[in-house]
């Protein structure tokens, strides 16, 4: 029971610069079934190893860092815990009021295309959701916060009209 309400994570990162605009704190979320060639971070795509999040800590520490600008989820992928990412990031936001952003493999429209409650819930409270698989193809140094140009900075706020179906 626990593993489903508890995010099972790889790591966190408390200041970085490359997860989105400004200092971020970073939680590397454990497991990936995407399997992209060259994933960045292959030791994250298993579903057996890593850590349950603390969820208490992790409050304190973006809350006692008056330099974060806000708060990445990312992976592994996300997506596939969204029962537990979706008590994690009210939690966050509520407790915290920090920008959300949330790295995933999926693209926004499959995300979208199941009318999936969880789904439509976690875009309320996400603000910025980055999509795609990696595509080692498309790989492009110059791009910020992005690997491959296939991928998206989508502001949920603004923009999640253009991907829903009419
Ligand atoms: S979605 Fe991300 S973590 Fe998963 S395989 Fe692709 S690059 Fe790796």
């Amino acid at each position: 029971m626990m593993a489903k309400t508890k995010l099972l994570i790889a790591g966190i990162v408390k200041e970085s610069v490359v997860d989105g605009p400004g200092i971020r704190y970073v939680i590397f979320v454990q497991g990936c079934k995407h399997h992209c060639f060259n994933c960045h971070n292959p030791a994250t795509w298993s579903f057996d190893g890593g850590t349950l999040l603390d969820e208490a800590t992790i409050i304190k520490e973006i809350n006692e860092n008056p330099l974060l600008s806000g708060v990445t989820i990312s992976g592994g992928d996300p997506f596939f815990q969204k029962e537990a990412l979706l008590r994690v990031i009210k939690l966050i936001k509520e407790a915290t009021k920090k920008e959300i952003i949330v790295y995933t493999g999926f693209t926004v429209e499959a995300l979208l295309a199941d009318d999936d409650p969880l789904v439509a819930e976690l875009f309320r409270y996400i603000d910025i959701l980055i999509d795609g698989p990696y595509r080692h193809e498309l790989r492009d140094l110059s791009l910020k916060f992005i690997g491959s140009s296939n991928q998206r900075i989508i502001n949920l706020k603004t923009e999640l009209g253009k991907y829903q179906k009419k």
